[in-house]
């Protein structure tokens, strides 16, 4: 046997979303006359806007003429799609930043799982709980999870979030050299305010820690004292990086384009410096047409079209949100973000909750469990389906309780 990465060898199996699949298709196997809706997966459902879809052909075509023909673009995305990007979802926030700070990607999966290569081998790291896995997988291969015990990483700080504190997180208690943070979260729902965020930055530039903003459900946002950014507050290009995406924004989840903000304030320079050097060894960059058909989701009919979708997608999260509260359960998020979080009924587990549903309403969601300790007894259900099923698993739901 080679000398293999022991950290990566010993990972817990992912389990979550191939659990409530498997629960999903027994049910069907021996019901097959009664079709089951999911709310569970966190995925678009919405075509592209077709200025996005012709954008992405046409940019294909000229590839096939000499003069068109592209090869190895810049390693850190084409000048058009990073003032685009500046220009559209920063300046007119009136965050001021030069084009040499952002970086194309492929998405923010890629990213905020590469961000950890900036953090010393021996760094601690806080996360929120429940949480995107990403963040604590990408940590414990590189080995700084510790011990995995009872579903816990032994050297990861958790940072509870639960009803009783709005599902707005501690600051960490013991020492830490990087935080995790995405609001609006995935998977609660919920978003904190520019006030709530600055403390976070104000308690970061005071410590010396960095923080890894995702800002992956920004344009979900609908609440004016609600941050789109992280740099809309306070000294926090002295201290956060952030990372978006076009996945949610503009129905990109299977096109693939995403971009990290490194200041150059960052610690004088050293981090923005060390994204440029790993960036340039691990990635050839983003392909033509996906850049091209990433600018055309700000040309005014992009912006109309993903407009309507996130709307759409709001709507349904406005649905699931006012049945299942006037049904009388507790439920959190949606107004921000396409996720609905509701504490299970009758203090049932968030598997047995799937399992309810399954059986009497024939609707699926994703429990709470699978998103970290303090998702126990939650349960998470996403805007992501059409409004006729979203509206039919609604009712369901709130007949089978
Ligand atoms: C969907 C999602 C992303 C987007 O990832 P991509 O790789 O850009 O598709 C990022 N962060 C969170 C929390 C998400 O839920």
């Amino acid at each position: 046997m080679p000398a293999l990465n022991a950290h990566l060898a010993s990972m817990p199996a992912g389990y979550l979303f191939r659990e409530v699949a498997n629960r999903i298709s027994a049910y069907c196997r021996l019901h097959p006359d009664k079709p089951v809706i999911s709310l569970g997966i966190g995925d678009v459902t919405r075509p592209l806007s077709p200025a996005v879809s012709r954008a992405m052909a046409e940019a294909a075509l000229e590839m096939s003429t000499p003069e068109g023909f592209r090869g190895y673009g810049p390693d850190f995305g084409y000048p058009f799609l990073v003032r685009a990007i500046y220009k559209n979802l920063y300046e007119p926030r009136g965050i001021t930043l030069s084009c040499d700070e952002i970086f194309v990607s492929d998405g923010a999966k890629t990213d905020t799982s590469g961000l950890q290569e900036l953090l010393s081998p021996e760094a601690r790291v806080a996360v929120t709980d429940p949480v995107y896995p990403v963040y604590i997988d990408s940590n414990a291969m590189a080995g700084r999870g510790g011990e995995y015990i009872d579903g816990v990483w032994s050297q990861v700080e958790y940072l509870p979030c639960k009803a009783e504190n709005g599902f707005v997180p501690p600051l960490p208690s013991h020492y830490v050299d990087a935080l995790y943070l995405c609001f609006p979260n995935n998977p609660t729902g919920v978003a904190l305010t520019r006030k709530e965020l600055q403390r976070y930055v104000d308690w970061a530039l005071q410590n010396g820690v960095l923080i890894f903003y995702d800002a992956a459900y920004s344009a979900f946002i609908t609440s004016p004292e609600v941050p789109r950014s992280i740099y809309e507050c306070r000294g926090a290009k002295s201290c956060a990086i952030e990372c978006g995406s076009f996945s949610k924004l503009a129905g990109f989840t299977g096109v693939r384009c995403g971009y990290t903000v490194v200041p150059r304030e960052l610690f004088g320079g050293t981090l923005h410096r060390m994204w440029c050097r790993r960036l340039a060894a691990h990635s050839n960059g983003v392909s033509y047409p996906v850049q091209r058909a990433a600018e055309a989701v700000f040309t005014p009919e992009g912006r109309r079209d993903c407009k309507e979708n996130i709307d759409y997608y709001m709507n349904n999260a406005r649905i699931i949100r006012n049945e299942l509260r006037s049904a009388g359960l507790q439920v959190y998020g949606g107004v921000d973000a396409p996720y609905v979080w509701l504490r299970t009924p009758h203090g049932m587990s968030g598997w047995d909750f799937l399992d309810h549903l399954l059986e009497n309403a024939q609707v699926a969601g994703a429990p709470g469990e699978g998103f970290g300790p303090s998702g126990a007894g939650y349960f998470r259900l996403t805007a992501f389906n059409t409004a006729e099923n979203t509206r039919e698993a609604v009712r369901r739901i709130c007949a089978a309780l």
